[in-house]
């Protein structure tokens, strides 16, 4: 089932306290308006009850969809530096729901899931886009590393990240975006055969494919972040 809880949150904007509905758990398969509403970009959003200033709650929930198969643990994105424990932890949460810990049924149910941790909105609306376009996300994040190598300006850094928006045909829909704000810093195509490419011939990525696939945190992020221990 889908879960929210009553939250009180604070206006950024007049400082007003309200209290609205926090998500603390998605099931898209119940609630396909939910997933909806992430693909938008609209879930979570809140209205300020003195002022009407709309801001975007960071994601903190467990979404699943049996149907696309898909178990994904959503963080905020500033918690990225954290991911080595987030990740530890999340997979108790999924063996205990899902997993060897769980009841048999649950086990069953637990057998087709992809287990998948993201932080903030964007990451987690790259899953979904994927799924959605049956690319599998492990080869479309070796994709990026290979687009990198040919994109010497990128503005990868940390809070910057490069995000599959969706597919037009032959092309696919890119940005770059500021994980917490959202904010599109660029926007551009490349053609669908980066993909492709590495999907019929992987072999030369073997190892950064293995290690990007490693754990439930599937994202180049976790490259460039060191071991996530020593981060200042
Ligand atoms: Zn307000």
């Amino acid at each position: 089932m889908s879960l929210f809880v009553p939250m009180n949150l604070t206006c950024p904007e007049c400082t007003e306290v309200f209290t609205s509905e926090a998500v603390g758990s998605v099931n898209a398969d119940r609630r396909a308006d939910l997933r909806d509403e992430i693909l938008a970009g609209r879930f979570q959003i809140m209205r300020c009850s003195a002022c009407a200033h709309e801001f975007r709650l960071e994601p903190d929930f467990n979404y699943l969809d049996v149907g696309r198969s898909q178990w994904i643990a959503a963080l905020p994105a500033r918690a990225l530096r954290d991911h080595l424990e987030i990740a530890a932890e999340k997979q108790a949460v999924f063996d205990l729901s899902y997993g060897s810990q769980a009841p048999a049924a649950a086990q069953s149910v637990g057998q087709g899931l992809q287990q998948r941790l993201v932080f903030g909105w964007p990451a987690l609306r790259e899953k979904l886009v994927l799924a959605e376009n049956g690319l599998d996300d492990v080869i479309w994040e070796v994709a990026k590393l290979d687009l990198l190598r040919s994109l010497p300006e990128a503005p990868l850094g940390e809070g910057v990240e490069l995000r599959l928006m969706g597919v037009s045909g032959d092309l696919l829909d890119l940005a770059w975006i500021r994980a917490e704000s959202e904010e599109h810093l660029n926007d551009f195509q490349v053609e669908r055969g980066l993909y492709d490419g590495i999907l019929a011939a992987p072999a030369p990525w073997a190892a950064v494919q293995a290690l990007l696939g490693a754990s439930m945190f599937v994202d180049i992020q976790k490259l460039f972040m060191g071991t996530g221990e020593d981060a200042a």
